[in-house]
């Protein structure tokens, strides 16, 4: 089985549908708080952990604008978090970095199971105990994958993760494939005959347009109270601008993944450990905020819509010739001064990764993708019609 979401930005209509929306929101986020505060007491006075079924007794009549499988849902994905920190320490990590649930939430994502959240004639009802059920219209452009398993309530937006049949995965081609992600080249694919290059810079002006606008934002929240109404307008503003970044950056990733999964349908992907030296150029900062937000979904994306992706260390993967070993530094083209390839710096990255993944080692005499498609992850470059680019030197 695989799982898919759906996402509706929704925000509530009525007074009443405001009063069920923050109401139900500020009950999920009481019994986090609840169950962060207990975890603390517990852990300091060295006591036994409850179990689930312990805990689900303990929140049973505790949270009446809540439905009872979301109390049990959110003591699930708190238990998770609890699990996930313990596993991290005794791996040996940092307790500063590897900390357990900690932070107080004024509001929290409401989540309902398929037993609470029903769909009945294009409308979603939500149920929320005593503080009301909610009634969502589903736009007539959203079908559903699957059958619907979980719901999450967020801010403005509501997600539906459906579940659906096997056949939607890919059937395994057997071939393999390299895939470089950079950050002016978002992907850089080859299975060693031909290369698809897909463009970063539309993320990137999203990321560098997100920055921007967020600094704008804090610099005007600095000027306010703390806590004043007026701060607190600024930051729901602030809150409301980064999930829609998110959301578009997420599309664009989408987009981006896509055309790799049509140009190599069913393949094994290799793709390099992130993050590289691709942005070596770049502000460094920036390039890691581009890459941090990216990479992992890309990965994550990859995985599930090719036959799987495996990540390989991928060092000096775009330094080194692929057909004569050289090693050696290069911008966007690579030109080796050895054996005289001239091709472009990401594909000999991905053709490298190609090798490091079939023989673990970057071995000279590669096959060169004979044909390389440029391409943007949205339909066009956006430029419009009539206007030449020139270029600049
Ligand atoms: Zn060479």
């Amino acid at each position: 089985m695989v799982y898919r979401t759906v996402n509706i930005n929704w925000t509530p209509k009525t007074e009443t549908q405001w009063r069920t929306y923050n109401e139900a929101r500020k009950e999920a986020a009481r019994l986090w708080n609840d169950l962060v505060k207990r975890h603390f007491r517990i852990r300091r006075r060295g006591l036994k952990w409850p179990t689930k079924s312990r805990w689900e007794q303990w929140a049973k009549g505790r949270y009446p604008k809540l439905h009872s499988q979301t109390v049990q849902q959110i003591i699930g994905e708190f238990l998770e978090a609890v699990n996930s920190t313990r596993q991290l320490r005794k791996k040996g990590a940092d307790p500063d970095l590897a900390k357990y649930p900690w932070r107080f939430f004024r509001y929290r994502d409401v989540i309902y199971t398929n037993q609470g959240a029903r769909i009945r004639d294009g409308y979603l009802y939500l149920p929320n105990g005593v503080a009301g059920t909610l009634r969502i219209k589903i736009p007539d452009s959203v079908t559903l994958p699957g059958r619907l398993m979980e719901v999450r309530l967020g801010l403005f937006s509501v997600t539906l993760v459906c579940e659906c049949p096997d056949e939607i995965a890919p059937v395994p081609s057997g071939k393999e494939i390299g895939v470089d992600l950079g950050v002016n080249t978002i992907v850089a694919a080859t299975d060693g005959a031909q290369a698809v290059v897909i463009s970063g810079r539309e993320i990137k002006s999203e990321v560098r347009r997100r920055n921007k606008t967020l600094a704008k934002l804090n610099a005007k929240q600095a000027t306010k109270q703390k806590d004043s109404r007026r701060s607190k307008r600024i930051q729901r503003r602030k809150k409301k601008f980064l999930a829609k970044s998110k959301r578009r950056i997420k599309d664009m990733l989408h987009k981006t993944t896509r055309k790799v999964a049509n140009e190599f349908p069913g393949a094994t992907v290799y793709v390099g450990k992130p993050f590289n030296d691709a942005a070596q150029k770049m502000n460094r900062k920036q390039a890691q905020q581009v890459s941090q937000a990216c990479n992992s979904q890309i990965i994550e994306m990859l995985n599930y819509k090719l036959a799987g992706a495996i990540v390989v260390e991928e060092r000096y993967s775009s330094q080194t010739c692929p057909v004569c070993g050289h090693r050696s530094k290069h911008k966007r083209v690579y030109c080796c001064s050895q054996c005289g390839l001239v091709l472009q710096r990401d594909c000999v990255g991905a053709v490298n990764i190609l090798s490091i993944g079939q023989h673990s080692a970057l071995l000279p005499g590669r096959n060169i993708p004979q044909v390389i498609k440029y391409k943007y992850p949205g339909p066009s470059p956006g430029r419009p019609a009539g206007t030449r680019q020139v270029a600049r030197h």
